[in-house]
């Protein structure tokens, strides 16, 4: 090899010379941000996504604030790569930080919640187009000249786009591009959905939704951060209402996010939202496919897409200029995140919005008692829609006392019930029964030996499914075949399923209405999402009598034809031990009851219990709300629990008994001390083992003011290094306690 060409390539190898360096959040568990070198030449700066290399990969990450830690630039390994992509604003900075810091989780693992789409950090490719040139073809014929009328009225085309807005084949549109009437250009991608219009198809409002929507325009118009509380019934217009912020919003240019607690669940509300404002907003939840969940990422922060609906994660998109989030159903439990980063995406929307200094908007027909709090104390403003939307009447409750209309013998609807039911489906109408449970019975034993099936993994019962002959674990799917001998004393066909899930309540109504049209559904069903949709569009057309469900049914869907809601077991929620039982079955009822009715047509509910005197029955039946509200207020308060108390649970679990115990213990011995904060525990969690691993847990229980977050990180420096197999986690505001 020559020295000249030696020396070409030692030019072209050469390291690049280093400037400067600057912290780099990876998405990893790590602490803290890593310090890089900037290449010379390479422009970065806080919120840039760039590739890095660590260790022997390359990851993706984001240039952090600060500067880097002092380190010899050249003793650092370079940027290897900067997106074509704005950067993380540092509003979405902050947010990362902050809920990082409030959950304990490693900032880089809630950064990476912002990173979901890395295919998207480049621009989306070019499309080939179509611009018309001028002049004439050879041969004038009527789908020539269709289009070239269509072509004039836009100033490019996709080669199938004009034949399709003509109405011709594309052969026809090929014909003119050879005669060069028309070239072939590069367009930026279509958007995933066109851009909703503010004034497509105002609602007019009517009687409280009027100065409900005047106060949220208020609000809006004056920006800046403040929460609005909608507290309305059931079908009172909440939704028309928020639609009138979310105008308003667009019409101020800004990017609108909705969460949804069952995305996947509401096409009925994309179409509403489509009528409204002239096209879907864009959807953002697990079930996206990857090639528009790329789409959808990158058009956000492009600023192209205006309004995302979507599930909880899609808090952490990163939009160009987010200026409102609505938060219906903000007292959906599905809004828990428990898995990894454990965070409220209700709590956290409320906190996007203050870093971002914009409105939030919370929706609900039953509040959470924290939000409730928050709108007494003026912390939020509260806007109340009493009653429903035109002729349509809440559903006549009541509750039907099962010690004194007991069902027939082995079968789980009073008679009652059962009468009612026949009577709705007379009228043409339909029922619907709710029940919490999937599956067929919660518990199987054997009526010789007194077996009980058990995961072998879990301390869950295993769950009969009937249909698919299988016992199943709720907890980790463990399944097995239903057996027909009991494994412990060998006895043949003596298993008897103890207790309804939705499949035997299914059975006992084909007994009593073999005719009727009856579904069931319930997360089980086979098919997904889309055949979950086409049952519910199924049942909104009226083509069922009968619907048994758990509560997917039970969430934000308009069925015309409801009358009748009958609620199976509704003490079921009641007896868990966790502080939020009767606020949470309260809501479950009022939401599935609410199911009936919607369109004027009388409606009642039936509400099977065995604690008619329980104050969340009596709630339900009196319509007295207040009074359940003060009541749960009044005992929160003087427990010092949310929102007047603060809460979080520690689960340590590994896969000895005694290994976790051992871990809890020693982490409660080194425990830091600090006034108004008590550790509870350790005890054995109620679910002591799951998949496996056994699980112990600690309770930190702190009066309003202090400092949780400060003690529970004191609280993992002092605790014993963890080895092997343990997990450590903690979770800030639990909403379960098992
Ligand atoms: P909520 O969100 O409180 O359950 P919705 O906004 O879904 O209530 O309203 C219930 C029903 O009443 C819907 O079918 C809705 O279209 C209709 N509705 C409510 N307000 C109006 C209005 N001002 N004009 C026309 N229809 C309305
Ligand atoms: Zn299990």
């Amino acid at each position: 090899m020559s020295s000249e060409s030696s020396d070409l390539f030692g030019e072209i190898f050469k390291a690049p010379a280093l400037s400067r360096t600057v912290p780099v959040m990876v998405p990893l568990p790590a602490p803290s941000a890593y310090s890089y070198a900037v290449p010379e030449g390479m422009a970065v700066e806080a919120g840039s996504l760039v590739q890095v290399p660590l260790g022997p990969r390359q990851v993706i990450g984001v240039v952090w604030d600060g500067e880097g830690d002092g380190v010899d630039p050249k003793k650092l390994r370079p940027i290897s790569h900067v997106f074509d992509c704005p950067p993380l604003t540092k509003e979405m900075r902050s947010f990362i930080e902050w809920v990082a810091s409030y959950t304990l989780s490693p900032p880089g693992l809630v950064a990476r919640m912002a990173l979901r789409a890395p295919n998207a950090f480049e621009p989306e490719p070019m499309i080939e187009g179509l611009q018309f040139v001028g002049g004439f073809p050879d041969r004038m014929t009527p789908a020539r000249g269709r289009v070239l009328e269509a072509a004039s009225s836009a100033p490019s085309w996709t080669r199938t786009g004009l034949a399709h807005a003509a109405g011709v084949s594309p052969s026809v549109v090929d014909g003119l591009i050879a005669q060069g009437i028309f070239e072939t250009i590069f367009l930026p991608p279509p958007p995933v959905v066109a851009k909703p219009d503010p004034d497509y198809a105002a609602p007019r409002l009517e009687g409280p939704q009027t100065s409900a929507a005047a106060e949220l325009r208020e609000e809006i118009a004056k920006g800046g951060f403040c929460v609005s509380l909608i507290d309305g019934v059931t079908g009172s217009g909440k939704t028309e209402v928020y639609f009138e912020a979310i105008a308003e919003t667009l019409r101020r240019g800004k990017q609108v996010l909705i969460l949804l607690p069952e995305i996947a669940l509401t096409a009925g509300f994309l179409s509403r939202f489509e009528a409204r404002f002239g096209s879907k907003p864009a959807e953002w939840h697990s079930d996206l496919a990857p090639r528009m969940r790329e789409k959808v990422w990158r058009q956000a922060v492009m600023g192209e897409v205006r309004v995302v609906a979507g599930a909880r994660s899609a808090l952490f998109l990163p939009f160009e200029d987010l200026g409102l989030i609505v938060v219906d159903e903000e007292h959906d439990p599905a809004y828990k995140q428990e898995d990894r980063i454990f965070y409220n995406a209700r709590d956290m929307a409320v906190v996007r919005a203050r870093i971002g200094q914009f409105p939030v908007v919370l929706v609900s027909a039953t509040p959470s008692v924290e939000s409730r709090v928050n709108g007494q104390s003026g912390r939020y403003r509260t806007v109340h829609l009493p009653t429903r939307f035109g002729d349509a009447a809440l559903p006549d409750l009541h509750l039907l006392d099962m010690r004194r209309h007991p069902p027939e013998r082995g079968g789980f609807l009073s008679p009652l019930l059962v009468r009612e039911i026949g009577r709705t489906k007379e009228k043409g109408e339909q029922s619907l029964l709710f029940l919490n449970r999937r599956g067929y019975a919660p518990l199987t034993l054997c009526r010789v030996c007194g077996h009980r099936f058990q995961c072998p993994q879990c301390s869950s019962w295993l769950v009969e499914h009937r249909f698919r002959q299988q016992i199943q674990c709720h907890q980790c799917g463990y399944s097995q075949p239903t057996p027909e001998a009991c494994p412990e004393c060998g006895t043949l066909d003596h298993l008897v399923a103890c207790g309804p899930g939705v499949e035997r309540i299914a059975e006992e109504v084909e007994r009593h209405f073999p005719e009727a049209r009856t579904i069931v559904l319930s997360s089980d069903i086979t098919g997904g999402v889309k055949r979950l949709r086409m049952e519910l569009d199924a049942i909104a057309e009226g083509q069922a009598d009968i619907v048994i469900g758990t509560q997917l049914v039970a969430k934000g869907h308009n069925f015309p034809l409801m009358t009748l809601v009958g609620i199976i077991d509704a003490d079921l929620g009641l007896a868990n031990g966790d502080p939020r039982a009767a606020e949470r079955t309260f809501q479950l009822l009022s939401q599935v009851t609410g199911r009936a009715g919607r369109t004027g047509l009388k409606s009642r509910g039936l509400i099977q219990t065995y604690q008619p005197q329980h104050p969340v029955m009596q709630a339900i039946v009196s319509g007295d709300v207040e009074a359940f509200y003060e009541r749960e207020v009044v005992e929160r308060e003087r427990a010092h629990l949310p929102p007047f108390g603060r809460l979080a649970s520690i689960i340590v679990s590994a896969e000895t008994r005694q290994d976790a115990e051992g871990y809890a213990r020693a982490m409660r011995a080194n425990a830091p001390h600090a006034s108004g904060i008590d550790l509870l525990g350790p005890a054995e969690a109620p679910l002591a083992l799951v998949r496996g691993r056994y699980r112990f847990r600690l309770l930190v229980h702190a009066r309003r003011h202090c400092d949780m977050q400060a003690f529970l990180r004191k609280l993992m420096e002092s605790a014993p290094k963890i080895r092997g197999t343990l997990h450590v986690q903690v979770d800030v505001d639990p909403q379960s306690f098992l």
